[in-house]
């Protein structure tokens, strides 16, 4: 395997760089499986990483390890994979190789395949995200947990909490699946879980308000599920305030619509952009940061090249882009894994690339979720067995699998909370921090 070297030895097998270890990627890989071709696949961290649970890791439903998985693991089997942990900051796309932080030697490719998602985007106000942590690592799971304990901590030391409610005011900009099923977990954690634990503070008093410039929650569903979840949510007392943007996140809280809401919680659950792939290869992009691929997911020009998953504009039959979800990823890494496997065994080329749309899921609390695929529409407890059921079935080794349909069903019995730890010590200032009580 020449991992720096440009001159590989002659009968050596086609070198298939991957860059991203998350849905689209790990299925490229695994599409290649029986394909005699080296795969490289690189990643900055060493997980592929289940972001739809891991708002469950930030409510303090699941453990980190219950959603992410050791890459090297996933693909241990793969005899044809090598795996390395690295950054990727550059692609040269004549002399085909990427570039890779703190190492000096490129790494060479006869075909690639950038899968390297999505990160958050504030619209332009970066400098909100101190004042609003986003959800997109395993690493912003566990912070955002921290974060939302850490509020009761620091309302419980309050003389008289109830003067000072922006210590327990969260508000959640962005009413997508995440800002929905955040603030979903967030009302049943304060209802039902903490309900008993506090002494001074009754959690039952924390507000959360959910914001969002759209007319409605959840979009992407048809505008009667939107109805029923916003019902949903409004019944576990969540605030829902549609079509106001948010002017401003400071210190203080939000101004959103001209008023201003005091708190110290706010969490970003809007906007996300594509990763860089489109500057590293200097093609054209969509305002998102997504390269326009060709209809088989190569880059115009360049058919060695595939971008797959959040960081490809895909325009789909209804002549829309295809939404930034897994399914979308993970057909589209197969498809490319497909294509250079044919591509390297002398087959015919596949047609263009269709997605088939599964359906749509999103819950709301323990009890409740919204679905949608073709004319079938649910709505309850129903769909939520499904969303388990789905969620289970994604989940990429067997016996985390067990674990979390465990610790489900132990949370759906006690409501209680098994991963509730904040894990950095109480710092001066931190939690017992009273100068502004009243
Ligand atoms: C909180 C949240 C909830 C979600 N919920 C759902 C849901 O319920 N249903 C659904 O279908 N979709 C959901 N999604 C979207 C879904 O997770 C993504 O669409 C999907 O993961 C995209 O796959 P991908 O392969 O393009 O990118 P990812 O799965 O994000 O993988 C990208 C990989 O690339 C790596 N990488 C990035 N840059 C570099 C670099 N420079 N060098 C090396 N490695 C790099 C990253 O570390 C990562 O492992 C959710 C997303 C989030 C953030």
């Amino acid at each position: 395997m020449s991992l720096g070297n440009p001159y590989k030895a002659q009968n050596t097998p086609p070198q298939v760089v991957i860059v991203g270890g998350g849905c689209g990627g790990i299925e490229t890989a695994r599409a290649l499986r029986d394909t005699p071709v080296q795969v490289i696949l690189l990643d900055r961290v060493n997980h592929y990483l289940f972001q739809a649970l891991l708002y469950q890791v930030a409510g303090g439903m699941l453990d980190a390890g219950d959603i992410a998985f050791p890459i090297r693991e996933v693909l241990q089997k793969q005899k044809n994979v090598f795996v390395a942990q690295a950054e990727v900051t550059g692609v040269d796309k004549e002399k085909r190789c990427v570039y890779v932080s703190r190492r000096k030697h490129p790494v060479y490719y006869d075909y690639l395949i950038l899968a390297t998602g999505a990160q958050g985007s504030y619209f332009g106000h970066d400098e909100w995200a101190k004042f609003a942590p986003g959800l997109k690592t395993l690493r912003d799971g566990i912070s955002l947990r921290s974060k939302i304990l850490r509020a009761f901590e620091r309302a419980e030391l309050q003389e008289n909490p109830e003067s000072r409610p922006e210590l327990f005011t969260f508000v959640l900009v962005g009413a997508g699946p995440t800002g929905c099923e955040m603030a979903g977990a967030l009302a049943e954690m304060v209802r039902h879980t903490l309900k008993s634990d506090f002494r001074r503070f009754d959690p039952g008093l924390t507000r959360i308000i959910l914001v969002d410039a759209a007319p409605r929650v959840l979009p992407s569903f048809s505008p009667d599920l939107s109805e029923k979840a916003c019902i949903r949510l409004e019944k576990m007392g969540v605030e829902v305030r549609l079509g106001h943007a948010i002017e401003e996140i400071d210190a203080e809280g939000v101004i959103i619509g001209g008023e201003r809401i005091r708190s110290l919680n706010v969490l970003w659950m809007a906007g996300v952009k594509a990763s860089p792939a489109g500057q590293w290869l200097g093609v054209e992009t969509d305002r998102a940061g997504r390269v326009k691929v060709a209809p088989d997911l190569t880059v115009p020009g360049y058919p060695e090249i595939f971008v797959v998953g959040d960081t490809a504009l895909v325009i789909g039959k209804d002549g829309k882009p295809l939404p930034g979800v897994a399914q979308v990823a993970m057909q589209g890494g197969g498809y490319a894994g497909r294509t250079i496997s044919g591509r390297v065994t002398g087959q015919s080329p596949l047609p263009p690339f269709k997605y088939f749309d599964k359906g749509n899921l999103a819950t709301i609390g323990r009890n409740y979720a919204i679905l949608e695929s073709g004319k079938l529409k649910l709505a309850g407890f129903m769909a939520n067995l499904v969303w388990a059921l789905i969620h289970i079935y994604f989940l990429l080794q067997k016996e985390d699998r067990f674990v979390v349909f465990f610790k489900w069903a132990f949370n759906y019995i006690t409501q209680r909370r098994s991963s509730r730890i904040i894990e950095e010590p109480v710092m001066c200032g931190n939690t017992l921090d009273d100068t502004k009580e009243k």
